[in-house]
């Protein structure tokens, strides 16, 4: 939404920021969903029970149009083949191997000559990320690309714990649905379009957890999806006040889940924790099943597993997770370094749900930390300050106290005091009356584990 029509919506009533949220949610639902949904997703549930066989046959095959097609109509690719044959090298693009590993750094700075040039962009939608790295990206995507993904996701975000796009969900993101200063409910708004209860996870706090506890409930939500360190907050809160929830499922995103964590929303929301990786790239994505494994979906994306000098590590050794996105033909991104870490299995075994897809053993990354602000408020996955207008190649938020904080930024070409006044402008906005600095540094340390970290908290709880 642009920053006018942002301004108009928050200025409305509450009633009337659900229309105008539900009158969204009907072109959203429009865009996602067709009559080939449901046929597309019985289609995703066969392809649970190939075999390995049948797995690597399709694989290659969409692997060989996908490289071909990148190869002669993208732009960007097609250059970079043409300087290795000047160069006198005559390395075949059919071979993955053979393809340079894409940094967000280039994807951001070249987004334009990543799309094919036989697209029509009037025809597509162009979705701005901050992604979870704090690099923003934008990302082009036709409506049979849409489809196919939410397809994917109803069959098994959805399917796989019982529940559908038709049941009344509850999710709890980062978007500005109601005013930041807003200090009593609604902390939400309801969306029709799409039977969607849209929960802030930017108002989340010791003052507000009743009133949202009491919506989940008033709105009769049959499962609740969100950021996982959200969600153990408000299912701590249910614990303590001896709040009764009955959920079908949790869905987390987005941040590991710890045994713990998982322990308290489950009680918490008296269902199971079901948790899921993705990115708003759409090219690599994961499901926990309900034998608690962690499957890959091999229709998103074909996963490598590689060290940092870009090797195959064996498995049961943590590495970068390096995906070549199967869906999005049309902005093809080959051997995309997600900058998560994860391991296969050393020793892998069937599952006992009987599903074929990959495991994924160990996934590390996505880890953040949490946001704590002066009035309670609890802040996960703030990085839409990353916004893509602004001159940077990555950034980080450091909480040094409740009312301090800094943000590290690794300037671009173009970078001046106007892209830092906004970056202050725009934290300050989410954590409330603060002191913004805003550091240029050339580079940002990793941890140990090689993920980088967005939000990094230096208060003791
Ligand atoms: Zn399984």
């Amino acid at each position: 939404m642009s920053s006018a029509l942002m301004k108009i919506y928050h200025a409305l009533p509450a009633p009337l920021r659900s229309l105008a949220a539900s009158w969204h949610g009907y072109r959203l639902r429009r865009w996602r969903y067709g009559a080939e949904t449901d046929r597309l997703a019985a289609q995703a549930r066969e392809r649970e029970n190939w075999t390995p066989a049948q797995w690597q046959r399709w694989e290659s095959e969409q692997l060989a149009r996908l490289l071909t097609r990148a190869a002669m109509r993208v732009p960007y690719y097609r250059q970079y083949w043409r300087e290795r044959r000047e160069n006198g090298d005559a390395a075949s693009f059919e071979v993955l191997a053979n393809w340079p590993v894409l940094q967000k750094e280039t994807l951001r700075h070249e987004t334009a000559s990543f799309v094919a040039d036989d697209c029509d962009k009037a025809k597509m939608v162009c979705e701005h990320t901050s992604g979870t790295t704090g690099t923003p990206v934008d990302l082009w995507q036709s409506r049979d690309t849409t489809r196919a993904w939410y397809a994917l996701y109803e069959a098994r975000t959805r399917g796989w714990y019982g529940v559908s796009r038709r049941d009344r969900w509850g999710i709890v993101g980062a978007q500005r649905v109601v005013p930041l200063e807003t200090k009593s409910p609604p902390f939400w708004v309801w969306n029709a379009g799409l039977n969607q209860l849209y929960l802030s996870a930017l108002h989340v706090a010791p003052w507000s957890s009743a009133a949202y506890l009491q919506a989940i409930k008033k709105h009769r939500l049959k499962y609740l999806l969100g950021y996982t360190n959200s969600l153990v907050f408000l299912a701590q809160a249910a614990l303590e006040a001896k709040e009764k929830l009955q959920l079908d499922v949790v869905i987390t995103n987005g941040e590991q889940v710890t045994a713990r964590q998982r322990k308290i929303m489950e009680e918490g929301f008296g269902c199971p924790v079901r948790e899921t990786y993705g990115m708003s790239e759409a090219a690599a994505a994961a499901g926990e099943c309900e034998a608690g494994c962690l499957h890959l979906w091999p229709d998103v994306g074909h996963v490598e597993i590689l060290d940092d000098d870009y090797r195959p590590v064996p498995a049961g050794t943590p590495g970068r997770i390096i995906t070549t996105g199967l869906l999005n033909f049309d902005m093809p991104l080959i051997r995309y370094d997600t900058r998560d870490t994860a391991s296969l299995p050393a020793d892998p075994k069937p599952c006992s749900c009987g599903r074929t897809l990959p495991v994924l053993a160990d996934l590390l990354g996505r880890a953040d930390d949490v946001l704590v602000t002066k009035d309670g408020r609890r802040l996960v996955q703030i990085d839409g300050i990353f916004g893509s207008d602004l001159h940077i190649k990555e950034g980080q938020i450091v909480q040094k106290s409740y009312d301090a904080y800094c943000v590290r930024v690794v300037p671009s070409a173009g970078w001046s005091q106007t892209d830092a006044d906004k970056l202050r402008a725009d934290l300050k906005q989410r954590v409330g009356d603060a002191a913004v600095t805003v550091e240029v540094v050339e580079h940002i340390d990793r941890t140990w584990a090689g993920k980088f970290r967005i939000i990094i908290s230096e208060i003791k709880r």
